[in-house]
């Protein structure tokens, strides 16, 4: 069975799953503070089969994400299910099953979804600080939640444990240094992340993301960094502190583009792929299967449509167009 690849020669690997896209949070560089989801989602029986086709043909990672993934009752039993799936080489290997979360609802979800066959998580954390929490998220008292939450996942083992915090200047530039100790003090890897235009509210300018060298530059005020060599397909790049104890990542698509390792599609909450955060249309997989279509069929479809994933990027050149969703809507 040939495995899955685009027209560049990427072999697609990495598929990540949006099963919802309500969130219980109203980041202020994510969301415009309404309440709703725009597109719904779909049964997690409609997921699995996607999944299942998708594996057949040479995924090999799966990542849960939404919206907020863990507002989805049910999540745990899925879990079950897609750590049922096996990877067709030789070996027949399980899955890796990974889950991005805001972490607000993980304290009692941690250890149910470990004991499924999830095998790691990311928890998005944008300041260590409470009050600062508390204004970007606008959702007071969440801070304690998702410690809690960080708490739980390692005494799961969920790890590697990473804490995945996007830097948006004006509102935690500063929170650079203090997230240095924090990755030091919790053994856990911080990955701070630039900001893209994939906001509701059009706030993006390029003046608004902190990028790459600022952070190293910050850092290296608190205590100096080694760069630690990372995987080909990897999009962060590693550091560890000079005397082993801590480790950063830093993920950065506007200063420095990794999109010539791209090794991702993803499906959104109503079932439609997207062969790049940045596609300016998507693909209904979902429509492919409400008028009947065979695995082989939906194989061949989603073929096609990795096959047109897009070259790159276009963040800051003046042909870039707008994504035609936001980052909620599609699922980081
Ligand atoms: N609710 C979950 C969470 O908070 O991790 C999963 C979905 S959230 C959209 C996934 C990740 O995307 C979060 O780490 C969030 O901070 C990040 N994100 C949202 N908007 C972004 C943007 N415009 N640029 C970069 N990252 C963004």
């Amino acid at each position: 069975m040939a495995a899955l690849h685009d027209k560049f020669g990427r072999a697609i690997t990495d598929l990540r799953i949006s099963i919802t896209d309500r969130c219980n949070y109203k980041c202020v560089y994510c969301r415009t503070g309404n309440e709703g989801a725009l597109y719904g989602d779909l049964p997690f029986t409609d997921y699995l089969r996607m999944a299942r086709v998708l594996v057949g043909i040479g995924i090999t990672k799966v990542r849960l994400t939404g919206g907020e993934p863990l507002l989805r009752n049910g999540v745990v039993q899925f879990v079950r299910e897609l750590a049922k799936l096996r990877t067709p080489n030789q070996n027949g290997d399980a899955l890796d099953i990974a889950l991005t979360t805001n972490g607000h609802l993980l304290a009692d979800l941690a250890q149910p979804l470990k004991d499924a066959g999830l095998t790691r998580v990311t928890v998005s954390m944008d300041a260590v600080d409470p009050d600062r929490f508390a204004r970007i998220t606008r959702v007071p008292n969440g801070y304690d939640h998702v410690l809690a939450g960080i708490r739980a996942a390692r005494r799961a083992g969920l790890w590697p444990l990473k804490v995945n915090c996007v830097l948006m200047r004006g509102f935690n530039e500063d929170q650079i240094i203090p997230f240095g100790m924090f990755a030091r003090e919790a053994g856990v890897t911080v990955r701070f992340i630039e900001f893209m235009p994939l906001e509701e509210g059009r706030t993006w300018a390029p003046s608004t993301v902190v990028t790459l060298d600022e952070i190293l530059a910050r850092m290296a005020e608190y205590r100096p960094l080694v760069e630690i060599p990372h995987a080909r397909s990897e999009t962060a790049r590693r550091y560890r502190f000079d005397d082993g104890v801590g480790e950063i990542g830093i993920i950065a698509p506007v200063s420095h583009p990794f999109c010539g390792h791209c090794s991702r599609i993803r499906i959104t909450s109503d079932g439609k792929i997207r062969t790049c955060l940045f596609s300016v249309w998507d693909h209904d997989l979902h429509a492919q299967m409400r008028r009947g279509a065979s695995d082989e069929e939906l194989e061949e479809f989603i073929r096609g449509v990795v096959a047109k994933k897009e070259e790159r990027h276009h963040i800051g050149e003046p042909d870039f167009v707008p994504a035609s969703r936001t980052m909620v809507h599609i699922g980081g």
